[in-house]
């Protein structure tokens, strides 16, 4: 099905005649619809591009879905196995009507991911080459990591794992920031063979004991506080908790691991238990100087003695099966327990390592930057394995985007050369509230690629990202996947199509989009409704952790024979793929769904707002109603004007039906840590019920609700 619309696209212009769309939009010319604004790669970006064009993409495409053991098996030889997996490159049962869902790639197959990502990439000569930039919240406060230094790092961690009796299969809990010894701790796990699960930095100490007492594991890391821009955030004593907690409910935890981030709080400070505490290093790091030194004479309050460094910089590998699990990922679980999405080693290391290398179009002098936190799933599939797979360089920012100020990803970007800039709309959207002077008095030359993930990118802050950061010239890779699908789903792959601003474009190799009605029945052509994978791809996960009947019944029981991904999506006449949010977040008004994500970047596209979130209400006559939260561009005032004007703009976009009913102010919006908004809130907002609000301790910053509560009658 998607052969055939991409088939039909691929008579679409090239060469010169591209350039006369592209003027249009650098000129701001109204388009007919979003849907026909093409945006094309240079010629020469294409030319140089792994996939240059429509032709070579279909190519590609038709054999990774005609012939998937053939495809995956040639991209999976380029790494090293220690055993080549069996005759058979994959199985899958993918249909619950069938019996369990069963997803296999390269069983029997043995590898080790970190084998790939460090001794594979030294052995072929790049062991001086760095891996990581490290940036710190403080500006000037930095370091990096040649593969060789770090590939020793990792092995003193992995040979004290092993030591305190840390085995193949055993679970590790790391609760760091983005420091370092974040992924040099994942790394560590990966040699061993153990199963990491990182709990993002800024989960509280309930929602961490909660993710401990799930997984058990052996040993948990974390350090004793980080400085996020001007605040201190004192991680030991969280872990404290969440250790009281576990313990409370029978799991006690023997080893807690503890860096000492010396920026942030001395050793001297830290609350210690005798026996369980361990410090992980004795290094100080002196920040005048920009070095480590070693501070001999420096004995830490507690007693007791670092003991990382004191482990040999080699250690042996650890074999494991390609379907033996790498680690576990709890989803941000909104509703309900949280869900431990297990990734195995084989599939996922070949999966991330294509993707990341086709829709970056990576290139070995590349420097690449992600912005996201290694607690999500970009942090292990896109700073972490993807990348050093690949051999890339990578920079690991500790800090927050917008402290010193917010020019602060530009200078980062100048100082380091970044060519590949991979980030979320919500951080594109807070810079483009700012004003592009903080933008455009930094270079950015370097710029090449620019990558977008998280939510649905609005068309208008689609083209901000392009224009004033990417100066009209870097392709962006909007790329739609989930933690469960381990990698880039459907994203483009910048030399090869014309781009749509708000568009993630086709399918990557193997992926097999469809899109269902409420039924189940696969619908063909332009057509929009809920959004199904047919078939399995090397990177999809294999279960949630201890409940494999949550994983059949949560995405493959809805739409038997497909993964249910739980998104909306609509297919335009191109055959692009537009996300439209959850489907839970979709809004039946009079009988028409409308999907969150539409009439968000209808209210977007006003040159006065910076942000919305949508949420239905119920309606006496309509069924449900729109009510929009809305954010100003800063320094505009709130008027009736104003509200009337962005109404307008929704009808004229979408049209009458899509009209907003309400418009909140909103200073600002609850976000999840990783950026989302989060609509449940909003929702029992908008319905008044303020005593039903929930947790709001998971938000990023919870006194927006208090100020958004403040203006709900303005
Ligand atoms: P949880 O499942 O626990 O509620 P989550 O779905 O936010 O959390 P992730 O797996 O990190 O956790 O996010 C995946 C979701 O993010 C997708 O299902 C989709 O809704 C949204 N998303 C990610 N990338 C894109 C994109 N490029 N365009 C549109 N939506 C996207
Ligand atoms: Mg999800």
């Amino acid at each position: 099905n998607h052969l055939r619309h991409v088939e039909s696209m691929a008579h679409l212009p090239s060469g010169a005649g591209r350039i006369t769309r592209l003027n249009a939009l650098i000129l701001g010319e109204a388009l007919a619809s979003e849907e026909d604004d093409l945006v094309f790669p240079s010629e020469d970006f294409s030319r140089h591009s792994h996939v240059s064009s429509p032709h070579k993409y279909l190519e590609m495409y038709r054999r990774s879905v005609q012939d998937p053991a053939g495809f995956w098996s040639d991209i999976a030889s380029e790494f090293y196995w220690r055993e080549k997996w069996s005759q058979q490159v994959y199985s899958e049962n993918f249909d619950i009507r069938k019996g369990k869902i069963k997803i296999e790639w390269f069983k029997g197959g043995m590898t080790n991911i970190c084998y790939n990502c460090l001794d594979r990439n030294i052995e072929s000569g790049n062991g001086d080459k760095i891996a990581i930039y490290w940036e710190g919240n403080e500006p000037g406060l930095d370091t990096s990591l040649t593969y060789n230094q770090l590939l020793a790092r990792v092995c003193q961690l992995a040979n004290y794992l092993k030591d305190v009796g840390v085995r193949k299969g055993d679970a590790v809990v790391i609760y760091l920031p983005m420091l370092m010894e974040l992924p040099i701790a994942m790394l560590a796990c990966a040699r061993i063979g153990a199963v990491h699960s990182v709990v993002f930095a800024g989960f509280s100490a309930e929602s961490l004991a909660q993710r401990i007492i799930d997984c058990r594991p052996k040993v948990v890391i974390t350090c004793n506080a980080v400085r996020r821009g001007s605040k201190i955030i004192y991680l030991k004593d969280i872990v404290d908790s969440a250790l009281l907690e576990s313990a409370e409910n029978g799991i006690a935890i023997d080893v807690c691991l503890t860096w000492e981030n010396d920026s942030a709080m001395k050793k001297e400070m830290t609350k210690w238990i005798k026996g369980r505490d361990i410090w992980w290093q004795m290094f100080r790091r002196v920040i005048a100087c920009m070095i480590y030194v070693q501070n001999s004479d420096f004995v830490n309050g507690h007693g007791c003695l670092d003991v990382i460094l004191k482990y040999p910089v080699t250690c042996d590998v650890e074999w494991v099966d390609a379907e033996d699990p790498l680690f576990l990922l709890y989803t941000s679980g909104s509703t309900g327990k949280p869900k431990g999405v297990m990734h195995t080693t084989g599939g996922y290391m070949v999966y991330t390592a294509s993707t990341f290398k086709y829709a970056f179009d990576y290139k070995s002098t590349d420097i690449y930057w992600c912005t996201a936190d290694c607690g999500w799933i970009t942090g292990h599939s896109y700073v972490t394995y993807g990348p050093l797979l690949n051999g890339a360089t990578v920079v690991v920012f500790e800090g927050a985007p917008s402290y010193p100020d917010v020019g602060r990803c530009w200078d980062i970007v100048d100082k380091y050369k970044v060519s590949i800039f991979y980030t979320a709309p919500t951080l594109v959207r807070s810079l483009m509230r700012e004003g592009d002077e903080h933008v455009s008095r930094y270079s950015r030359k370097s710029l090449r690629v620019l990558g977008s993930v998280g939510e649905p990118i609005n068309p208008s802050a689609w083209r901000w990202f392009f224009n004033v950061v990417g100066d009209a010239r870097c392709p962006i890779s909007d790329t739609w996947w989930q933690t469960e699908t381990g990698g880039f789903m459907i994203t483009p792959l910048p030399g090869a199509w014309p781009q749509k601003p708000g568009s993630a474009t086709f399918p990557f190799f193997g992926v097999q989009p469809v899109i269902v009605d409420e039924k189940g029945v696969e619908i063909e052509g332009e057509c929009s409704g809920y959004l199904c994978v047919k078939g399995s791809w090397p990177g999809a996960f294999r279960t949630l952790y201890g409940d494999h009947r949550r994983y059949e019944t949560t995405y493959f029981s809805a739409f038997p024979g497909y993964y249910f991904s739980g998104d909306g999506c609509s297919r335009d006449k191109d055959g692009y793929y537009w996300l439209t949010g959850r489907v839970d977040d979709v809004i039946n008004v009079s009988g028409h769904r409308i999907g969150t994500a539409e009439v968000e970047s209808a209210l977007v596209s006003h040159p006065q707002c910076a942000e919305a979130a949508v949420v239905g209400v119920e309606h006496e006559v309509k069924g449900q109603g729109i009510y929009a939260f809305v954010t100003l561009v800063e320094g505009v005032p709130y008027s009736d004007d104003l509200r009337k004007s962005l109404v307008m703009a929704v009808r004229n976009q979408i049209g009458a039906f899509a009209a907003p009913d309400k418009i909140h102010w909103a200073p600002g919006l609850p976000k999840t840590r990783s950026g989302k908004i989060m609509r449940r809130i909003l929702r029992k907002i908008a319905s008044r019920q303020l005593d039903e609000l929930g947790d709001t301790s998971t938000l990023a910053d919870p006194t927006v609700v208090d100020q958004l509560i403040a203006l709900a009658d303005c």
